[in-house]
């Protein structure tokens, strides 16, 4: 940025991971920057539960790609290593199926191999195969997706990548295309798990997301000594000490515009402030509300990503047997999604998944015992109430998955526990029903064509975070302010 860039002020809208990134480079880009977040704490779905000394993350578990992590402290002119330490987690995940199966996903890739062989009849060459195609599509992605917005014009090297695109099973349907790869119903399975990391159905997702298994199949996954939340409390410290001026509760009621640009916000509390430009990280299906559309309508619940309830329990004893991660499958998986997006309801029988940090990462708990996070997919509903009969009758499925899949009966040793719902995501963030990663990539346009990061009617105005491009999860959320501040820089020059 050139010129007069000093007196430049910038509004972010929301302190999810996506406005803190946005708020740290743009602050170190020359802007004076302000950040207003509804809630009481910063972080958004990014957020920390503690009770008696046990601290729990009560949104993500496990980071993938680091060095997109170790960009941004670079950009804000520090490592992140000084500021973190990244543990890398192995075995990945443990499985479990229904008709008892288990086996473990190590980095050990010999070892891996061998599971696979045992389950394909011998031929690993499925899954090889099938990492060769998610490396494709990740080199390619690296090149494009990852880099720039889809709305604004491509460059010739987009171009140039572009014409290298595996057509061959990349815009089929990705269960399909993990059924051409795997005759194990159980990697079959798996595989098909995947998607649920951007909340969508692998029955209608892209095969394109076939990226996604093959980041963590070749650069790991990660926990954050501390809890990832640690990342939320530095990237906040990082921004004061860049001079960001950040507020909690302070909900942003509306978005000011003078000449069609924008020109600052006002808040609930009636104040307003002056800026140059805007960057809602907040659901972006809220901007055309925040900008006095009354006519504006929430995104339809068939277009919404999956919510998903969370359950939280401090344990007065280890469980030394188990490991950081574990998946444990219901009977059912078509059935299972089809009553999470057809039927829009829990699932009779949830996959369930258990994240015990503690078993890494010892400094989570208060010395003894346990953390442990036990999530399942639910629908991202307006009309779910989640009282406490539905919350109890949700535990009583997901307890009994945990049960038939031998998991031994740990609730005689809860010392503290919490629940999120779906209900309460959405109220606490303003996220439509609750729905963690913006519109459902189901098809070529839900997964491509999202919220742009720039507004194209409304000048000055830019969206960051995990329902703008390219989505959601936490290392695309911190591409998304990259490349959402890379516009800026370009749109906003004077
Ligand atoms: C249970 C759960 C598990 C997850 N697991 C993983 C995982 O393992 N790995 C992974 O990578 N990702 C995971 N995610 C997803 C990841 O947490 C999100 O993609 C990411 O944190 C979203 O960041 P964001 O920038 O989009 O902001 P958000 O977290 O959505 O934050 C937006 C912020 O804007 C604020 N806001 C909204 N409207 C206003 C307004 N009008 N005024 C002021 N403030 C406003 C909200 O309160 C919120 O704090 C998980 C999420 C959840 C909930």
């Amino acid at each position: 940025m050139s010129g007069k860039k000093e007196s430049r002020k910038a509004i972010v809208i929301g302190a999810g991971l996506g406005g803190l990134a946005a708020a740290l480079r743009l602050a170190a880009a020359g802007w004076k920057v302000a950040v207003f977040e509804r809630a009481d704490s910063p972080g958004g779905k990014m957020n920390r539960w503690e009770a008696g000394g046990f601290r729990f993350d009560t949104g993500p578990s496990l980071i993938t790609m680091p060095w997109i992590f170790e960009d941004l402290f670079r950009a804000a002119g520090t490592r992140m290593r000084d500021h973190i330490e990244i543990q890398s987690v192995d075995p990945i995940a443990q499985y479990i199926f229904d008709d008892g199966t288990r086996f473990s996903h190590t980095a050990d890739l010999p070892e891996w191999l061998k599971t696979v062989r045992e389950l394909e009849n011998g031929d690993a060459s499925g899954f090889l195969n099938f990492m060769a195609l998610g490396a494709r599509l990740f080199e390619l992605s690296r090149k494009t997706f990852f880099q720039r917005s889809p709305y604004e014009p491509p460059d010739a090297n987009v171009l140039k990548s572009l014409r290298h695109l595996p057509l061959r099973f990349a815009w089929g349907n990705y269960d399909r295309t993990v059924r051409r790869f795997f005759r194990s119903p159980h990697l079959r399975q798996m595989f098909n798990r995947y998607i649920t990391y951007v909340g969508s159905s692998p029955y209608r997702a892209p095969a394109t997301l076939s990226v996604i298994p093959y980041v963590e199949y070749a650069y790991g996954g990660w926990h954050i000594k501390g809890g990832l939340y640690r990342l939320v409390e530095v990237l906040t410290e990082l921004c004061g000490a860049a001079g960001v001026e950040l507020f909690t509760g302070s909900p942003v009621a509306s978005i000011l515009r003078r000449n069609g640009r924008v020109c600052g916000v006002r808040l609930e509390s009636g104040e307003t402030r002056d800026a140059n430009a805007v960057v809602m990280n907040g659901d972006a299906s809220r901007t055309p509300a925040l900008l006095g559309d009354t006519q504006a309508r929430p995104v339809p619940e068939a277009k919404r990503s999956l919510s998903g309830l969370v359950f939280l329990f401090a344990l007065r004893k280890p469980l030394p047997d188990q490991p950081h991660h574990t998946i444990h499958f219901s009977a059912d998986y078509p059935d299972e999604f089809r009553q999470l997006f057809d039927e829009r309801r829990f699932p009779d029988d949830p996959t369930v998944y258990v994240n015990l940090p503690s078993r890494t990462d010892r400094s989570m708990t208060p010395g003894e015992g346990e953390v442990m996070f036990v999530m399942a997919n639910a629908p991202a509903n307006d009309g779910d109430r989640w009282d406490d009969s539905a919350v109890a009758a949700a535990r009583k499925r997901v307890m009994e998955r945990l049960r038939k899949s031998g998991f031994a009966d740990f609730e005689p040793d809860v010392l503290h526990s919490a629940v999120w719902t779906p209900r309460r995501l959405a109220e606490r963030f303003d996220m439509p029903g609750g729905s963690i990663y913006g519109r459902v990539s189901h098809g070529w346009r839900g997964t491509f064509l999202r919220p742009p990061n720039r507004d194209r009617r409304v000048p000055g105005l830019y969206h960051v975070g995990g329902s703008t491009h390219p989505g959601g999860g936490t290392p695309t959320v911190l591409l998304s302010a990259a490349i959402t501040c890379r516009l800026i820089d370009y749109y906003e020059r004077r």
